[in-house]
């Protein structure tokens, strides 16, 4: 049986069954928002319809998304209850077309975690340019070494580009400069030479998040892997993507989305000495009272995360994952911060 099915046979086991009293503010990871029938070859967030569905639910459940922001200002006065905010990481033009349309039917508000360096610089993001050179290879297949590692990479077909990229995505977890060499090899192995498009917002589109009430945070400048960097640099990624978004949509940058989640202690020291009020990571788990601020858990709601058989959406699955419920399935087991 596969995880989704499970998942989706013990949501329905599940439903009903509340999470434990008290404050607690769940914080929803997202990332792209897809026209409905899209399919990338590096799936990175979810369709039109399933945001819109999961919109509904959050309305059915009387818990209107809120910002990232108002989640812990919420939290702080330690009132029972639980809130829900919602994040966009990486700043991708769809977040304002698609996202915040759907946002504004539900009178919902976000909070979008930008990249502000490469939306300044109109570059893409490594994954996308890996998936860029899988896609416009002009070999069906290619012989590359990275990282000593000696790779058959296939590319003539759909499933084996999904291979290759599966097999690449942890060969790139490196710092940028090895990273930028690796990709490098990768474009000349496979005979790419055309840039990969930038799908981030521009600037003067970006604007209309933060003038319909969305929050603007920081998401570095590069989207580097922080704890590979040396502190002074990730102070600089943490605070001069901070300064940029100020500069450029007019907004009060007070949050931090830390890139893939990565981070140590010098990115947290860095965090606070840029001045954020708060930081969020990719670990799965809510928000309680006295949550440690530079480190806020989140919880990741892909598709795959609310749809069950047959792809329809699943409002007990996406219950149960807002639950925590799925948890331990994944070893990874929700600790309320404390
Ligand atoms: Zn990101």
């Amino acid at each position: 049986m596969s995880g989704r099915a499970l998942r989706w046979l013990l949501s329905q086991a599940a439903a009903g069954v509340r999470p434990q009293a008290g404050a607690r503010l769940t914080i929803v990871r997202h990332h792209r928002v897809y026209a409905d029938g899209e399919r990338r070859l590096y799936h990175l967030g979810v369709s039109e319809t399933i945001l819109a569905r999961q919109l509904e639910a959050c309305a059915r459940a009387r818990l209107l998304p809120v910002t990232v922001r108002e989640g812990c200002d919420w939290l702080r006065l330690g009132e029972p209850g639980r809130r829900i905010a919602f994040s966009f990481d990486d700043g991708y033009a769809d977040n304002v077309t698609r996202a915040l349309p759907i946002l504004e039917r539900f009178g919902a508000r976000a909070t979008f975690y930008l990249t502000a360096g490469l939306m300044e610089t109109r570059r893409a993001p490594w994954w996308d340019e890996l998936a860029h050179a899988l896609e416009n290879a002009v070999v069906a297949a290619a012989a590359v070494t990275l990282g000593g590692f000696e790779l058959a990479l296939e590319c003539s077909t759909a499933a084996g580009r999904a291979v290759a990229l599966r097999t690449l995505l942890p060969l790139l977890r490196v710092p940028p400069a090895e990273q930028r060499a690796r990709l490098d090899t990768l474009r000349d192995a496979l005979g790419v030479t055309a840039p990969p498009p930038c799908e981030f917002a521009q600037w003067t589109a970006a604007r209309a998040l933060v003038e319909a009430g969305m929050e603007a945070g920081a998401h570095t400048m590069t989207h580097p892997f922080l704890s590979l960097l040396p502190p002074a640099e990730q102070l600089q990624e943490l605070a001069a993507s901070a300064t940029l978004i100020r500069d450029r949509l007019g907004a009060t940058v007070t949050g931090v989305a830390y890139p893939n989640g990565d981070h140590d202690a010098h990115t947290i020291d860095a965090a606070r000495a840029a001045g954020f009020a708060y930081a969020v990571s990719t670990r799965a788990g809510d928000c309680v009272p006295g949550a440690p601020r530079w480190s806020l858990p989140r919880r990741a709601l892909p598709e795959g995360a609310c749809t069950g058989p047959g792809g329809r959406f699943s409002e007990h699955m996406m219950v149960a994952e807002l639950n925590g419920a799925f948890d331990w399935l994944r070893g990874n087991r929700a600790r309320a911060a404390s």
